[in-house]
């Protein structure tokens, strides 16, 4: 049955200080508790192993920018490995970008080695531009287009991954096979909670050599060669050596390349 009585609402803390501030002058009320800091809970391994790509990403760009974590990636290393991870997701659908698209890829490939193409740039990033506002009217375009705009929008995310960590765009990256997207972001930064280490004396002129021909030509044929090369510096880690041989693909930004080129 209803009694009349409405119930104000608030929590029993503001229903307290409301009743206070009736009974007591304003100077004698005591001074509320702060409130609560909610700290976000750090990833763990196990949201790198989970298998979503999108919760991957959300695990190294923490890692990389909470200053409570340690992580042997620095946010420019995670930006650099993020551009060539896209770059990477363009390339399992080389055949639907358009030339404005693949022209962006090579730019950043480029840039993300020390390449210094500054009027290549300028015209990646005028069509990250222009990719990103298609990407928003894609739902009026001819359906035949839209596989096109999307992966001109996954490209542009390759070339804006430079405004920071913490950008909110979400990449139309679904176009591209989840499987694949798992083992590229795997290739690209391994295992960020247990990362191999990769020993110095290791990186002889032999395997540095090869590693930046590798590298730079896209030869990933020429991993197991690697392999070899690194069995004859001395190297006896078995995950280094299975990553060399193992028949999986291997992308630009390769966790292994990089730690023997010392690039992150
Ligand atoms: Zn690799």
């Amino acid at each position: 049955m209803f009694t009349g009585h409405v119930r104000r609402s608030g929590s029993l803390r503001s229903v307290w200080h409301r009743r206070e501030r009736k009974r007591r002058p304003a100077h004698e009320l005591p001074l509320p508790p702060p409130p609560a800091v909610r700290l976000r809970p750090l990833p763990t391994e196990l949201h790198w192993l989970c298998g979503c790509p999108s919760t991957m990403l959300r695990c190294v760009v923490r890692l990389a920018t909470d200053p409570r974590t340690v992580f042997h990636l620095t946010p420019p290393d995670v930006e650099r490995k993020l551009r060539l991870y896209y770059c990477a997701c363009a390339r399992t659908r080389w055949d639907a970008p358009s030339d404005d698209a693949r022209h962006a890829v090579a730019t950043v490939e480029c840039r993300a080695d020390g390449g210094t193409d500054r009027e290549g740039w300028v015209r990646a990033r005028r069509f990250a531009h222009a990719a990103l506002q298609a990407v928003t009217r894609v739902w009026w375009a001819p359906e035949e287009q839209r596989p096109t705009v999307f992966l001109d929008a996954l490209v542009a995310a390759a070339v804006r991954a430079h405004r920071g960590l913490g950008d909110r765009f979400a990449p139309p990256v679904y176009l591209v096979n989840t499987a694949d997207q798992v083992a590229l972001l795997n290739e690209v930064f391994g295992n960020p909670f247990a990362p191999v280490a990769v020993r110095s004396a290791w990186a002889t002129r032999t395997v540095v050599d090869l590693s930046q021909l590798i590298a730079t030509d896209r030869a990933f044929e020429l991993m197991p060669v690697l392999g070899d090369a690194l069995q004859d510096a001395g190297c006896d880690s078995a995950a280094v050596l299975d990553h060399c041989y193992r028949p999986a693909a291997h992308a630009r930004g390769c966790w292994l390349l990089d730690a023997l080129l010392g690039d992150g």
